[in-house]
């Protein structure tokens, strides 16, 4: 017997026809490229996506076109959000970090009919787009009769495309499982894969990530978004941000640690969401400035591990509680979140940080297992460590324009994450599975080995990468970016080291670089820094 609701369909549209019916007022903040500050609202972002949907239609945009983006956080990126997913073409944000081959192969692969972009990325147009490719349209987010220089002949202006469209516009009522937006993997080996969101699984992913437990988004909030737009959706914040009626801040091309405290500052943010390294910058800003979040409640971490020195300093100095978060492209992204149980409220502050360092445990909609080389099911007994699987209704089920797909294996899809699940559900994870270090037989886990160096003084960054040993077959080199100002020498890392980590994690070398590679999505490239180390030789 079938229940006797209604059919509808959860589509991005009905996310906009909510936040223009129930809260038009809420504010929608953008810095610009040009450097200026918009005050928008959500009302007003549905009547020029209503604009912008009529312009692309204009251009010949029909459903399940790609509309390609190269664009940073802005009301502009935010209205091609909503407009591209609402008229049932596909929103297909590049990444503009991606070396050029990437980025030729991505429009390619993606066959964009349309391409929008920042002004600060007109250099990169020519030479992505030299390639064949189906792009009929080039549109500059920029004001009508301020096309940027270097952008192609024949580039329109976004503005003066708006202004030529009439306001009313029908969103179609789509099938939910409509491809809504295309997102590439950032390719650490080989050619990057897209991941084909649909409208259904971008609805349920942003109502899931409001939960109170989740990242808990409220109408109450002011969001800041610094995870970029142009990877993952920036978490399917503004979705949610227009879901729940929050106030909506986006930083635009400015996310050096300054920029991003005074943004803070000046719009009374509540709520931060961003990758390790954006994180590091701003506290380090905030140190050198003297200077308190007065506002902040909560930050997201997430992307790369959270340092438990970083979760303390947010928590510490500047009275926000860090939600550490674990997801990929692949899955939307949220997978886990780590807050602390009941059961965790009479801890002592250190045995609470380690549980925020973890992971987290996986919100409803997402499942978990740690499997064995072979396959078999390992138990959650916080120890024993695994490969990860994860499945739900916004974890990919293959990649867009290839058939099969060497990561999915009966229905679960293989993250190529390393970790543990401990009895609570709290996910640990130890490693990427490209970079483990095995000594002798045994795994050595990088990301506990760095999380430690980053708490010793002096150090602003750690990374560990595994170099050949001629008994142990490979051993931990650490390599550290001393904090402005620092001293710190080998033996203060090292003796700050072995009071935390067992003794056969020790790294058997420690040297110090001036950076680290960092990549398109804001992590550490090991790879790169393997190649860099590569013939390194440890002493003794
Ligand atoms: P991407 O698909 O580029 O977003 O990268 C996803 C990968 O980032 C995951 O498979 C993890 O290896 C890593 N990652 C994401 N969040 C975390 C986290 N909280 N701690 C450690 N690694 C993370």
């Amino acid at each position: 017997m079938l229940g006797r609701m209604m059919e509808m369909p959860l589509l991005i549209s009905s996310v906009l026809r909510h936040a223009e019916r129930w809260h038009p007022w809420v504010e929608v903040v953008s810095r610009t490229v040009e450097g200026t500050t918009v005050r928008s609202s959500w009302g007003e972002v549905a009547r020029r996506s209503r604009r912008l949907a009529n312009a692309l239609r204009s251009l010949g945009v029909q459903p399940g076109d790609r509309v390609a983006t190269l664009a940073w956080n802005t009301h502009r990126h935010l209205e091609l959000y909503f407009a591209v997913s609402g008229m049932g073409a596909v929103l297909h944000t590049i990444n503009p970090r991606l070396p050029l081959d990437q980025l030729r192969f991505i429009l390619q692969d993606a066959g964009d009919v349309v391409l929008c972009f920042d002004a600060t990325f007109a250099p990169l147009i020519t030479p992505a787009a030299a390639a064949p490719t189906p792009l009929r349209h080039l549109v500059a987010l920029t004001e009508a009769g301020a096309l940027p220089a270097g952008a192609p002949d024949g580039t329109l202006a976004y503005e003066a495309l708006l202004a030529a469209e009439p306001e009313a516009f029908e969103w179609p009522e789509l099938d939910e499982r409509t491809a809504s937006s295309l997102c590439y993997t950032s390719g650490t080996a080989g050619h990057p894969k897209g991941v084909l969101y649909s409208h259904r699984s971008s609805v349920l992913h942003s109502w899931a990530l409001a939960l109170p437990d989740s990242l808990s988004l409220s109408t109450r909030d002011v969001t800041l978004p610094v995870v970029p737009m142009f990877h993952v959706n920036a978490w399917g914040i503004p979705y949610a941000a227009a879901m729940v009626g929050s106030k909506l801040v986006l930083p635009g091309p400015r996310l050096d640690g300054a920029s991003v405290a005074d943004l803070i500052g000046a719009e009374r943010v509540t709520n931060l969401l961003g990758v390790p390294t954006v994180w590091m910058a701003l506290l380090q800003h905030l140190e050198q400035a003297g200077t308190r979040l007065t506002t902040v409640d909560r930050v997201v971490i997430g992307g790369a591990a959270a340092p438990p020195s970083m979760i303390a300093k947010f928590q510490h100095d500047h009275g926000a509680t860090v939600l550490h978060a674990w997801g990929m492209t692949e899955t939307s992204p949220l997978g886990t979140v780590s807050r602390l149980l009941p059961v965790h409220d009479a801890l002592p502050e250190a045995e609470q940080l380690r549980v925020q360092a973890r992971q987290g445990r996986p919100i409803f909609g997402v499942d978990l297992r740690i499997v064995d080389d072979a396959g078999t099911a390992l138990p959650h007994d916080g120890a024993t460590a695994g490969h990860l699987h994860v499945r739900g209704p916004w974890v990919a089920s293959g990649y867009f324009n290839r058939e099969a797909s060497d990561t999915h294996h009966d229905g679960w899809f293989e993250t190529g994450d390393i970790g543990s699940i401990d009895a609570l559900g709290y996910l640990t994870l130890t490693d990427r599975s490209k970079d483990v270090i095995k000594s002798g037989g045994e795994w050595i886990s990088t990301i506990e080995l760095e999380n430690a160096a980053m708490g010793c003084a002096g150090v602003r960054q750690a990374a560990a990468i595994g170099v050949p040993h001629p008994k142990w077959l490979e051993r931990p080199l650490l390599v550290v970016v001393r904090a402005e100002g620092s001293g710190v020498s080998a033996d203060d890392v090292r003796r700050h080291l072995e009071s935390r980590v067992v003794k056969w994690w020790l790294p058997d070398a420690i040297e110090f670089v001036e950076q680290l590679p960092i990549g398109p999505t804001g992590k550490v490239l090991k790879r790169v820094l393997r190649e860099r180390f590569a013939g390194y030789v440890l002493p003794g």
